[in-house]
Formats: C-alpha cells, structure tokens, sequence
C-alpha cells in the first residue's frame, strides 16, 4: 500500500536540508574552525538550539527543554498522542557535519513537509543533549538521563567536564537549567505513539551495496571486557627464548582467536582489541604484563556473547598452556535492542513506494533510541555516509539521501496515523 502522501518535492527538501546543514557548520555552531566540535553547555551549542527552535516556531511548533537542556517541540499540546523523530545536534571533539545534526535537520524537514502538505501530524521533535560525550565523557548522557539510566550521584558527582573538571550538576545548573529535575525528562516520552531517528549509517554497508537508505530492526548488544594477561618482566637481550614468560605472546593469539570466532560465529557478530597495554612497555624489556580491551557486539544476544564467553576462556586456555595465567574482567554489558516491527513494516511500505533501493540492517553503534525503545516503539532510518566515515571532519553524507529518508519517515508516520 502506498503512503497516503501526496507527491513530495525531493529537490527542494535537499536544498532546504543542505542549507541547515551548512549553517550548522559555521562559526557560530563550532568550537574549532578544523572540525565540528560542539557539546552541551557551550555558546555554539546554545546557538544551535535556538537555530532549531526558531525553525520550529515558525511552523507553530512549541518549544520547550527538559530540566537538563534536551530540545522538545511539538504541535499539539501536553496530554495529546504524537508521533517522535529527531536525533542529537552535539558533535565529536573532532567531528564533522552529518552524525546527529543530520538526523535533526532531517526530523525538522518532516515537520516542514507534514505542514507545508497540510497533513498536519502530530509530531514531536527531541534533539537530545550529550549524544557523543565531548562534554562530559558520557556517551548517550541526554537520554540516559530521560530514561532514568543514571544515579543522582552521577549527576551530582561523578559526571566531570572533561574540559575544567567540574560536574555536570555545576554546568547545568550554570547553563539555566535544573538538573535537580532531571527525573522529571522522563515525561517528554508520556504521548510518544512512537519514535524514529534518522542518521548516517557510519559504516559502509549501504555505500557498498548500492543502497540509499537503511531500515534498522535491531541495534546492536555489547560486551566491554578487559583481559589482563601477567607473565614475567625479564631482560629482552639476556633472556634465552626458552626461558620466557612473555604475555604479549597471549595477547597475540588471544586477538587472532577472536576475529576467527567473530567470523565463525556470524549473525552481525564483530570483536575489536581497541587498547593494549603493554607493562612495561619498554623496546628492551619482556613485558610482566599485558592488558588489552575487548568490544564484542552484534544484534544476536546469545551470538555476541557467546563469543565473549569463549575468548575469556581460550585467553586463560593460552595463557596456561606458556607457564602464564590469564583474568577476563567484565566492564559493562548492554543486549541488543530490537526494533519496532510494525514501525520498521510501516517504514518499509514507505520506502518502497519511492522505487529507491534500501536495505533492512541492524546497527551496529549505538544510538540514543536504544534508551528510547525502552518506552516506546521505535526504529530508525541510515543513509549512506561517505566511505564509511564518521567522528571526523572527513565525514559527508548526501542531502539528497536524507530528503529521501524525510520522505519516507513522512509516509511512515502518516500510514501509522491512518
Ligand atoms: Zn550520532
């Protein structure tokens, strides 16, 4: 069934698209003029938010912030059902114009378009605050916050800005806000019927096979591990190579065994060694010991973590066998968040009836819905970026693409209306 849309200007909301995107890219909206750096709290970040609640006003929207600064504008008032898009408009220290501000620009072409069309939906736009962390070294603070996945301690205490040291409590509440409120942000998801959050797809699945857009039913799970490997400091040039308990030789198969389970294992499974540690770390020494990270993801719970559970065992299995020990500590552990079905069909639909090519993906980063799809059905929508390219200035993505995704949340959400 085709969306109940009437036929959309593609061009025009590309150009509409590329004009938010490039202002957004001026001095005004970024701390350094060799990337986009831009986190909450800060003038450029101030000046962004009220480049998108102007935007908003002008087609009727009432803005408003939560208590600790994530933009909420909608058209209907409190108490009555609307549908959410939107994304986050904080960058990377070092990042470029299209990861989150993309999907926000993108989200407030829906509202343009559903009001220039007169189809009037009822719509609710969230731009949330600290996506990225470059503030405060949090990543997802702004809906971890709205979803009550954070401890006032966190807020009052624990949570420091990485430029000066202070905490966030400190820096909101300097900023206007309350952040003695902060549980009260729960509420901006009260009329959500559902939510969709456009961004660039960050990796190059789309680009590599052709497609222009993503249907994301499931965003990937994570284990975050660390595994410390202790063997013997000796000396690198008097040491005999039989009389060695050199844990770097641990580490090495340990990071060959895991992308050989990785690719065994399958289902969108990934496994990454993203730090070593080498102690002492020193061209003439053999290491005492060795300390390397592990992040293994994929949108299957018992796959990725089966992964996890078979590399801490092969490491101490390794490690055993060369006279050394070997210790898996667990950091942190998220599963995988599945999709709205009926949101991800209704998106589907919509995305056909535009004869464009699209795939449906998983995600394999993680997003601000994850928290979101906690409380209300959600999917979201990639475009291609460039090579892949994200968290840099490097990144580029093609308004055109992200016309085409407005055009097709648009007829989702219309559809689901209907
Ligand atoms: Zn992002």
């Amino acid at each position: 069934m085709a969306a109940p849309v009437p036929p959309i200007d593609r061009e025009r909301s590309a150009a509409r698209i590329e004009r938010d995107i490039e202002t957004l890219a001026g001095p005004e909206f970024t701390v350094s003029s060799e990337a986009i750096r831009r986190y909450a709290y800060t003038p450029v970040y101030r000046n962004t938010l009220d480049y998108f609640t102007r935007a908003l006003q002008e087609l009727g929207f009432t803005v408003t912030e939560d208590p600790v600064g994530t933009l909420i504008a909608r058209n209907r008032p409190p108490g009555e059902p609307v549908f959410g898009v939107g994304s986050h408009c904080d960058s990377n220290r070092n990042g470029g114009r299209y990861d989150g501000t993309m999907g926000v620009v993108t989200a407030l072409e829906v509202c343009r378009l559903s009001a220039e069309h007169s189809l009037d939906l009822p719509l609710q736009l969230i731009s949330f605050l600290e996506e990225e962390g470059s503030g405060f070294g949090q990543m997802l603070l702004g809906s971890r916050i709205m979803l009550q996945r954070v401890t006032e301690q966190e807020l009052r205490e624990s949570f420091r800005a990485i430029d000066d040291g202070r905490s966030f409590w400190e820096h909101a509440e300097e900023a206007g806000y309350e952040p003695a409120r902060w549980q009260e942000s729960i509420h901006a998801l009260d009329d959500l019927t559902g939510w969709i959050e456009m961004h660039i797809e960050q990796a190059r699945v789309l680009q590599d096979t052709g497609n222009r857009i993503g249907l994301v039913h499931t965003i990937a799970g994570y284990v975050h591990a660390d595994v410390l490997v202790t063997g013997r400091g000796d000396h690198a040039g008097a040491t005999p190579m039989d009389l060695r308990l050199d844990p770097t030789t641990v580490l090495a198969e340990c990071v060959l065994e895991l992308e050989r389970l990785a690719r065994a294992t399958g289902q969108g499974t990934v496994g990454t060694v993203g730090e070593i540690e080498v102690d002492p770390g020193i061209i003439n020494a053999i290491a005492a010991g060795v300390r390397f990270s592990l992040d293994i993801r994929g949108p299957v719970d018992d796959a990725y973590r089966g992964v996890a559970d078979e590399i801490a065992a092969f490491a101490e299995r390794a490690a055993a066998a060369r006279g050394m020990t070997a210790q898996f500590r667990q950091r942190q552990t998220l599963p995988a968040t599945p999709l709205d079905e009926r949101i991800v069909d209704a998106l589907d639909a919509a995305a056909a009836a535009t004869g464009e090519p699209y795939m449906r993906m998983h995600s394999g980063a993680a997003h601000d819905t994850m928290c979101v799809a906690d409380r209300v059905p959600s999917a979201m929508v990639f475009v291609p970026c460039v090579d892949g390219i994200s968290h840099h200035p490097a990144e580029d993505a093609d308004s055109a693409d992200a016309a085409l995704a407005a055009e097709i949340i648009l007829g989702a959400i219309a559809a689901l209306q209907g």
